[in-house]
């Protein structure tokens, strides 16, 4: 069989999914076990996309509609763009895949920061592109001026994480400017903007990628996963020129984003107090953890979104382990080539007073 598969898939280095947290507990004996893995919404979903899905649950014997139309109206008129710079996606991975199978041809050239969001390599590699690698600069923030000079001939799209995940830093207006100066035309930019709503919440340069839709190979990519409390769903969009996106529209399976997911988004749009209560607690909650790392002398990115990096300065892996003992779920950066950083997501009070507790007694 192994002879049959594409030499590319041979090379994909495959997402590992962490263990189900019901398995987690039932294997180490845990009456509690907090996740703070993988960048959700601690403080659930919006409840005004779970009143719209309780609406909705009797229609489920329908397909979705094939083009989101109520979400896509609803969407554009809260982003003030035309109905078809959009295009929706089963999660934003989803429009990742779609850019690239649209745009690149096998042996073109990607550059991606290194390291970064892993989706961006797995496309990449499914695609079979040449995959350039720039590294983060010290203080763990995409370095553009090196990924602008990463560019050649055959350079078709380069992916800019802002904020960036695992870091949590961002790059800002002017890095931003400076770097679309001179870069040509021709050149996709894939702007992933999953923690947009972070960021732009409490970070005055921190620019806004809708600004930059007047150059035509620029493409954003947002999600309901986050800041909206819908991961579990499976809903993002992209935002391009009506050219770009009707190309990419025919990379896009008709039902993939599904019929509960589409009103709950819908819906969600709407929740401003339950987005304000996510940004002021995650502010908070960030200050809490800063202040805990400090006083155990570790050194943390300042994070324009709802998880932190931290130095462990000890084997990452070991820390992971242990935190996993007491009932507390992280993400260790290992796969990401930092051998002694954790992720933590941010959680509740409660939550955060456990991963801290936790911590302490382990280092
Ligand atoms: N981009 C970044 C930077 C992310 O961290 C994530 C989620 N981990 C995604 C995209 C994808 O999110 P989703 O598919 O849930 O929209």
């Amino acid at each position: 069989m192994k002879k049959t598969v594409r030499q590319n898939i041979l090379d994909v280095k495959q997402y590992i999914p962490g263990k189900p947290i019901e398995e987690v507990q039932r294997e180490l004996k845990l009456e509690k076990v907090v996740k703070l893995a993988s960048n959700e919404n601690c403080l659930g979903p919006s409840p005004k996309a779970v009143a719209a899905i309780k609406k909705s649950i009797g229609r489920i014997n329908r397909y979705p509609d094939a083009s989101s139309f109520y979400l896509r109206k609803k969407l554009a008129k809260s982003l003030n763009v035309s109905e078809d710079s959009l295009i929706f996606g089963n999660g934003s991975d989803e429009i990742i895949g779609m850019a690239i199978r649209t745009f690149v041809d096998p042996g073109d050239e990607v550059i991606i920061a290194k390291p970064t969001f892993l989706m961006y390599e797995i496309a990449a590699q499914i695609q079979g592109a040449k995959i350039k690698f720039v590294p983060l600069s010290k203080d763990l923030k995409y370095d553009l001026v090196k990924m602008k000079e990463a560019v050649t001939d055959s350079t078709k799209i380069i992916f800019i994480a802002n904020p960036d995940n695992p870091t949590g830093t961002y790059v800002t207006k002017r890095e931003l400017d400076i770097f679309f100066e001179g870069l040509p035309e021709r050149i996709m930019v894939f702007l992933d903007e999953a923690y947009f709503e972070f960021a732009a919440y409490d970070r005055k340069d921190y620019p806004r990628g809708t600004n930059y839709l007047n150059r035509p190979g620029v493409i954003l990519a947002r999600t309901f996963s986050k800041i909206y409390g819908l991961a579990g769903l499976r809903i993002g969009y992209g935002i391009a020129s009506p050219k770009v996106i009707s190309y990419m529209e025919r990379t896009r399976e008709p039902f993939n984003t599904n019929l509960l997911a589409q009103v709950a988004a819908e819906a969600a749009i709407d929740d401003k107090v339950f987005l304000n209560k996510t940004l002021t607690h995650v502010a908070r909650e960030k200050t809490f953890l800063y202040s805990a790392f400090k006083k155990m002398g570790l050194e943390y990115a300042d994070s324009a979104t709802n998880f932190i990096v931290v130095d462990t300065k000890r084997d990452c892996k070991a820390i992971f382990d242990a935190l996993l003992k007491k009932g507390v779920i992280v993400r260790d950066m290992k796969a990401w080539g930092f051998d002694t950083y954790i992720r933590v997501t941010i959680g509740t009070r409660a939550e955060d007073q456990k991963f801290v507790r936790a911590l302490k007694g382990i280092i």
